[in-house]
């Protein structure tokens, strides 16, 4: 077998083959953001793939981070970040949330939300451990659940409202439960996971004991007058929560790599012994800047939701002009919409990588958040709409012109 074969002649890379990482020939698969972005640079298309605003983010905290350069902020900071960040992040969560996290034993910083997710897997799941995803999933959870050796338990979450059926969540659980990751705002879907979902998830987690990763980004892009409820304030939740959190999208800076988990003493000290040997620390002169942003008014966050559910209505009239179906979006920065079947585009791999090409715009194929056995729709792209209202304008009139 061609996977045998490689791991005799390349045994170092027999980790990064086992979790699905590398190809056939060993070498690393772009991640499907970087494959798209590439195409976008190379034929000039509208880029509403990959998930980053083309806006700068506020003043106040870009001009806080050139303060703290300037200022001699440039060497390693504390192992779990600033105090100045820690108490903001805790701040942040007992303004929006009411919710109470230690500063000094509760909040540890780390490079961006991807190493809060991978210290917390690696902290808590390894071979002959199961860890529960709800499919379509981001793909960095299955990335680094194959790196753990642990194995993937996917519950799918159901088009057009993306909710998973209670009695699949049920099935999930076993007494080899580690772990249980939740998106909500959700990527890739846009879909919030509904109250009774999460309080079923916590007691079951509760049940088998399992550790909840909450992942939760995409917290101020919440529309329609809805407010975002972070699953550690569920009853019993909070105990069992590590709950995760950037400013690649509250602050539009998705390039600085400053995110946070935050939960209970025990388990943050778990995921310490982990993140400090991947990176032992990060961004020093963007953490002070992220505590200001955190502490910024309510105007901001409200005007940041506005703009954004402002585009996300822009973007929904385009496609449906241009004849696509889309599932309904209640937070994120992303609408997944299906093709019109009359354009025969085939599978939604193909179909990104067409319509990249003609009439040009980008999209991410919904199928790269999934496994082809897990139920996610083949055909279905995901649009972003973190873009300049005339980006989004424009990629919808060149998706119109495939009807004429
Ligand atoms: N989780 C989700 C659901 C995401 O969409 C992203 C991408 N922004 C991340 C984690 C990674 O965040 P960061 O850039 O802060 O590492
Ligand atoms: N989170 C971003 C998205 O879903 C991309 C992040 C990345 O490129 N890994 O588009």
């Amino acid at each position: 077998m061609a996977d045998d074969a490689h791991a005799a002649h390349a045994p170092w890379k027999r980790t990064a083959a086992a979790a699905g990482l590398v190809d056939a020939e060993g070498q690393a698969r772009p991640t499907i953001f970087a494959e798209m972005s590439a195409l976008a640079a190379e034929h000039g298309a509208i880029n509403l793939g990959q998930g980053f605003p083309d806006d700068d983010g506020p003043a106040e905290v870009l001009e806080a981070a050139v303060e703290a350069i300037r200022g001699g902020i440039n060497q390693y900071p504390p192992g779990r970040g600033f105090a100045d960040l820690r108490h903001a992040v805790a701040e942040h969560q007992q303004r929006f949330y009411g919710l109470d996290v230690n500063p000094e034993s509760g909040v540890l910083v780390t490079a961006g939300a991807t190493e809060a997710i991978a210290a917390s897997l690696l902290a808590f799941a390894g071979p002959g451990d199961e860890v529960i995803t709800f499919e379509p999933y981001y793909d960095a959870y299955a990335a680094v659940i194959g790196l753990s050796g642990a194995r993937q338990v996917t519950v799918r979450l159901q088009s057009p409202d993306f909710q998973p059926v209670p009695a699949e969540i049920d099935a999930a659980f076993s007494d080899r439960t580690r772990l249980v990751v939740l998106n909500s705002p959700h990527n890739p879907t846009g879909s919030i996971l509904e109250r009774e979902h999460i309080e079923r998830i916590v007691a079951l987690a509760a049940k088998h004991d399992a550790v909840i990763v909450s992942d939760e980004v995409y917290e101020h892009l919440v529309y329609d007058g809805r407010r975002h409820v972070p699953v550690a304030a569920a009853a019993g939740a909070a105990e069992r929560t590590l709950t995760v959190s950037s400013a690649a999208k509250t602050f539009s800076v998705t390039g600085w790599k400053i995110g946070w988990v935050t939960g209970p003493a025990a388990l943050i000290d778990a995921v310490i012994a982990v993140k400090q040997w991947l990176t032992y620390v990060n961004g020093a002169p963007f953490q002070g800047a992220v505590a200001t942003g955190l502490r910024m008014p309510d105007e901001f966050f409200d005007e940041l939701r506005a703009t954004l559910q402002r585009r996300r209505d822009l973007l929904a009239a385009g496609l449906i002009d241009a004849g696509f179906s889309i599932a309904p979006t209640a937070g994120s920065y992303f609408i997944v919409a299906e093709p019109p079947a009359a354009l025969s585009l085939g599978d939604a791999a193909t179909s990104a990588r067409a319509l990249a090409l003609d009439p040009g715009v980008v999209s991410i194929p919904l199928s790269a958040f999934g496994r082809s056995d897990g139920g996610v729709s083949q055909t279905a792209l995901r649009f972003a709409f973190c873009k300049p209202d005339d980006a989004i304008a424009e990629a919808a009139r060149r998706l119109q012109t495939l009807r004429r």
